[in-house]
């Protein structure tokens, strides 16, 4: 092991001993997290903000086939069971029907604990499920697995043909109800759009949702805001609002709208950052919290492996602390988490520098169609494992037996093209923690 620089702060003298590290906490270190608190394995997680706060707060699985011709599946299952023919070495090929469903029920029932309550598909006549829809900022329909309770009216509406209102809020950028109306008319049976001030800020210029969502929190603007929605809620079924209602009693806040209008209510994501991934984030780190289990903010800047596991160093403030794990999952994204880097115009990846998959070439990263149906080489890079997700070395050979990876950083998939970013990350999490399991004694007390 090479020797560690540990700035001007102390060292905790007594290393911290853990079954498991998983270093991120995207999507898919959160679900290692959880798979790995429901096993009773001791763990510790690592990892700053991620592309989370830029998600929708929906749980995608499978909806496109990338290709010349993308192909859409209305059932996720049944498109996964055609991708897996063609592309063997997808993360999803790796995982059963059964795995899948069983990950996002433990995700999902977590994440349900700590207040964020999805809604999957309803059945349908044919023993199958169908993605469901969500309106998005732009005016589109996005098919996606399991939606937010915040934004569970709107997916039923869409599905049984009610009338839709959306309210938009003058000065809020990127959220315009008349253009989504319009765009959305083909689409849905009957959509309209209302304009609101939002109260207090009524001449404030630009206005960003975060603030919005604090200010709905006060008892005395929530009333005034119900009292502006009241008028356009008549003649509708439902009404659409951006995704505005409350960081942390959200819940609450959409039950009084509700309750007040009459009519159900749902959010509709809005333009990065969303309140809607924040949401996530923020209730899973409070959960966490609340359970006492431990999460470190911070990057790691090397991690060294041994025969027994893992060692690395967590800084927080001027303490350093020495962590030992028996196993690690990677779960530190692609190229925006920062798990894959560009050095020597090769992919590299940051941590462990594991062979990356990836085009020969640099020249060979980007079609000349932007909007290539097949989608770009570079954005299937990411690193090869073998079917319990274990990264491989550049022989083909496990890397190291105790060490997993999980999420974007898996090679083989597209998951932007494919709709399949929280399905990738849960379910390659959940086999790979469950792997680790097997392995490992159950924590006591
Ligand atoms: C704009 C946008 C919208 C999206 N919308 C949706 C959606 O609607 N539905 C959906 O299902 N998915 C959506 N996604 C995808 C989803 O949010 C996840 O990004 C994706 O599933 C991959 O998650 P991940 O955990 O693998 O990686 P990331 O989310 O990238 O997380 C990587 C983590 O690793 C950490 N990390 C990296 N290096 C280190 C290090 N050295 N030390 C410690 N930690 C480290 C980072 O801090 C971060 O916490 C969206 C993504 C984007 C960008």
């Amino acid at each position: 092991m090479r020797p560690v620089q540990y700035g001007s702060g102390s060292v905790n003298p007594k290393p911290l001993h853990t079954g498991l590290a998983v270093v991120g906490s995207g999507m898919a270190g959160m679900a290692a997290a959880i798979c790995a608190y429901n096993r009773g394995i001791s763990f510790v997680q690592v990892g700053q903000a991620s592309e989370l706060a830029f998600s929708s707060g929906c749980l995608d699985l499978f909806s496109i086939l990338p290709g010349r011709f993308p192909k859409g599946f209305e059932d996720p299952f049944a498109g996964i069971d055609v991708l897996a023919k063609k592309k063997p070495h997808h993360p999803y090929s790796r995982l059963t029907h059964a795995m899948i469903r069983d990950a996002f029920a433990e995700f999902t029932g977590f994440m349900g604990s700590a207040g964020i309550c999805f809604h999957g598909p309803e059945q349908n006549g044919q023993n199958s499920l169908k993605n469901q829809h969500i309106i998005t900022p732009a005016g589109t329909l996005k098919p996606t697995w399991q939606v937010p309770a915040a934004m569970h009216a709107g997916s039923l509406a869409i599905a049984r043909n009610q009338r839709i209102c959306i309210v938009d809020i003058k000065g809020l950028k990127g959220f315009g109800a008349r253009q989504m109306a319009q765009t959305l008319q083909p689409l849905l049976s009957s959509v309209t759009a209302a304009t609101i001030a939002f109260p207090g800020r009524e001449t404030a210029g630009d206005l960003m949702c975060e603030r919005l969502a604090w200010d709905l929190e006060n008892p005395k603007i929530l009333a005034q805001f119900i009292g502006l929605l009241k008028p356009h809620a008549g003649r509708v079924d439902v009404l659409g609002l951006p995704a505005i209602l409350g960081m942390y009693r959200f819940e609450k806040l959409r039950r009084t709208l509700e309750q007040a209008l009459k009519k159900p209510v749902f959010e509709i994501p809005t333009l990065s950052p969303s309140v809607t991934g924040m949401r996530m984030k923020e209730a899973f780190l409070g959960k966490m919290t609340d359970l006492g289990l431990l999460h470190f903010p911070v990057a790691v800047s090397e991690i060294f492996p041994d025969k027994n596991g893992f060692v690395f160093f967590v800084t927080q403030g001027l303490q350093t602390m020495e962590v030992r794990a028996d196993h690690l999952v990677l779960a530190t994204g692609r190229f925006m988490g920062k798990g894959l880097g560009v050095r020597d115009e090769q992919i590299k990846e940051m941590l462990f520098d594991l062979p990356v998959a990836q085009p020969e070439t640099r020249s060979g990263w980007l079609r000349s169609n932007f909007f290539a149906p097949a989608g770009h080489p570079v954005n299937q890079a990411g690193i090869e494992t073998d079917d319990c997700f274990r990264p491989l070395d550049a022989a083909g050979s496990v890397f190291h037996p105790r060490l997993y990876a999980a999420g974007s950083i898996l090679a083989h998939q597209d998951w932007k093209r494919e709709k399949s970013g929280s399905g990738i990350a849960i379910a390659s999490a959940f086999k790979a923690v469950s792997s680790i399991a097997e392995n490992t004694p159950a924590r006591s007390g």
